[in-house]
């Protein structure tokens, strides 16, 4: 059984958010297009409180309840089965879906008898790399869609770099239509 795993697709993390990728919302219609290939559908936000050292690295995004932290609009948001939140305490990185605080993911996924987990979503240096290894590690056959993540690019070169990192820790990397 394989899940779709969308990271953080929310406003802040696109374009006119707080902390934008450059075409951040380009992910919504793909990952729309190809939901219903998959078992399960897992959607991550980040969820911070309103003062976290979180903010001490980056600008103030994805506040809890605020307009921010809501999906992106082009993101359809029947094709989501379960919601995750992370980065709800005072920590200082919690960018993987792995460390959400309203669910157990691993304990989910085995439950559903999930063995193979697609990574997509927003910001592949970050939170989708994260995720990708998290799942690798924790035992899921991972696959990354790499038509439907966006990075930031802080560093010229880093979303490149981090899908290297991916495929380095074992990690396959797709395109939306061989799936
Ligand atoms: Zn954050």
């Amino acid at each position: 059984m394989k899940a779709l795993l969308i990271v953080d697709v929310q406003n802040d993390f696109c374009t006119g958010g707080a902390l934008a990728t450059r075409g951040g919302e380009e992910v919504a219609p793909v990952i729309n297009n190809i939901a219903d290939k998959f078992d399960l559908v897992v959607a991550s936000k980040d969820w911070h409180p309103e003062e976290t050292v979180h903010f001490e690295k980056w600008p103030v995004h994805c506040v809890a309840g605020t307009h921010g932290a809501e999906f992106h609009a082009e993101l359809n948001s029947k094709i989501i089965d379960q919601v995750v939140e992370k980065g709800t305490a005072n920590v200082d990185d919690g960018y993987s879906a792995f460390e959400a605080t309203n669910l157990d993911l691993v304990q989910f996924l085995k439950s559903k008898e999930i063995d193979t987990v697609y990574v997509c979503g927003i910001a592949t240096d970050y939170c989708v790399l994260s995720s990708a290894l998290d799942a690798q590690k924790h035992g899921f056959k991972t696959v990354v869609i790499k038509d439907a993540i966006r990075a930031v690019n802080l560093k010229e070169g880093d979303g490149d770099r981090a899908i290297e990192q991916m495929k380095e820790a074992g990690c396959e990397v797709v395109h939306s239509n061989q799936i």
